[in-house]
């Protein structure tokens, strides 16, 4: 048979609506610009010393061969401490513990291990970029409930409104994803607000995946809460945690998921054919690091750290017209630029990049992307993890923006 050279057209795209993720967007355009990138979610400041050094050890002790799939057993020991130690909650390091690489892998193997064509997944939003194209390919539809921007002042300040959640439950819902800290906005749980969600749940066959990569990064004084240290929630939760975030190191893509053995069973049939196993030294030297006195205190001080960096940013534009409200945890912080420039937050992060010479999130991609053309946000996200030099020069690049607006705003309002 000749052989014929023609191209073979493509069957219809799996996510139609899906672009370059707005991370990446958002990165290269600050690279041509040169402009300041508080843009993407990655810290500026180094994972500790002690830690680089136990990853180069466990590359020169010969451990460069693959991991159990399951991950590392003493770093799935530590997980399992973790969770008992802080959280109260119980998980069998080897029938309830995986290792991914980073959260992003497992959160993707659970929502394929746990969803059917048909089945409904009720998302809050905003939410981050990865849940919903995993639910799509799944076969699954996506609810959404909307979350205040503005979190409600008082005893409750910043909750995750899980009445919301409440609302779209049907008798197709096979799982509600939820992130806390929340990714834009910083919103944590309460006690009652996992009470509440608990509630929800309880009598259906409803699965909760609960996003917690921020984990410890709580600020003013809040508990860090899992919903894995929820008495009732807990067998039909799974939770999600991510070194990247806890060890300033998002580079080396290494997370986990901690999940009740029935559900790891499924969610590992998937992950065993999707990443198999992550980078072998570098789970091994966490692990060594993880049970030092150093990691400890590294991991005690992270949220105190990055409250101290989130307060110096908020100090820095107090007198601009931005309105924000403190994130509560995490590492981002959401202004408000709507009393500067009415025009949609897309237009004004790209403005802001290559005239102003500072990159940021604008928050519209972390909503329905069918609805987002209707919908126009005037918000965007900053990352705050940075060193303090990168913190002032936002600040003064805030200021100017700022000045910029006022002293062009006759211009600006024709
Ligand atoms: N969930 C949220 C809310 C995130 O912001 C991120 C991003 N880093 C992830 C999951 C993915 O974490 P990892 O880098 O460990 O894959
Ligand atoms: N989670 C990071 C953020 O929210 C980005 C990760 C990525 O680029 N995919 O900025």
């Amino acid at each position: 048979m000749t052989p014929t050279s023609i191209r073979p057209s493509l069957p219809p795209s799996k996510l139609p609506h899906v672009g370059t993720t707005i991370f990446s967007t958002m990165s290269a355009l600050a690279n041509e610009h040169g402009a300041l990138n508080v843009a993407q979610g990655f810290p500026d400041l180094d994972p500790p010393l002690t830690l680089r050094d136990a990853v180069k050890k466990a590359i020169d002790d010969g451990v460069n061969q693959y991991s159990p799939m399951t991950g590392d057993p003493k770093l799935r020991l530590w997980i399992s401490e973790m969770y008992k130690g802080e959280h109260g909650a119980i998980y069998d390091i080897d029938n309830e513990i995986t290792i991914g690489a980073g959260a992003s892998s497992v959160i993707f193997a659970s929502i394929q291990a746990l969803v059917h064509k048909g089945d409904e997944v009720i998302i809050v939003d905003p939410a981050y970029d990865l849940y919903a194209p995993a639910v799509h390919l799944a076969g699954g539809v996506i609810k959404r409930a909307t979350l205040p921007l503005s979190p409600n002042k008082g005893e409750e300040e910043g909750a995750i409104d899980v009445s919301k959640i409440d609302e779209l439950i049907s008798d197709k819902t096979r799982l509600v994803i939820i992130n806390a800290p929340h990714n834009p906005t910083g919103a944590c749980f309460t006690r009652k607000s996992l009470d509440e969600l608990s509630i929800i749940l309880s009598g259906t066959n409803i699965f909760l995946l609960s996003d917690e990569v921020y984990g410890p990064i709580v600020h003013d004084g809040r508990p860090f809460l899992s919903a894995a240290s929820h008495r009732e929630l807990h067998s039909r939760t799974m939770v999600f945690g991510s070194f990247g975030k806890l060890l300033h190191a998002t580079g080396w893509k290494i997370g986990w998921v901690a999940a009740p053995r029935f559900i790891t069973k499924e969610i590992r049939k998937v992950h065993q054919y999707d990443v198999f196993s992550t980078g072998a030294p570098i789970q091994r030297g966490i692990a060594n690091y993880l049970f030092t006195d150093q990691a400890k205190q590294h991991l005690s001080e992270l949220g105190p750290i990055y409250e101290a960096k989130r307060d110096r940013l908020l100090a820095g534009i107090k007198d601009t017209d931005f309105i924000f409200t403190p994130a509560e945890g995490g590492y981002f912080q959401i202004i408000d630029y709507s009393i500067l420039d009415k025009r949609s937050d897309i237009e004004v992060s790209r403005e802001w990049t290559i005239k102003h010479g500072l990159a940021t999130i604008p928050l519209s991609p972390f909503r329905d992307s069918g609805k987002s053309s209707a919908l126009i946000e005037r918000r965007v996200r900053i990352c705050f993890a940075k060193d303090d030099n990168t913190i002032d020069e936002t600040i003064l690049k805030l200021c100017a923006i700022d000045a910029y607006y006022k002293s062009n705003r006759p211009l600006l309002d024709v």
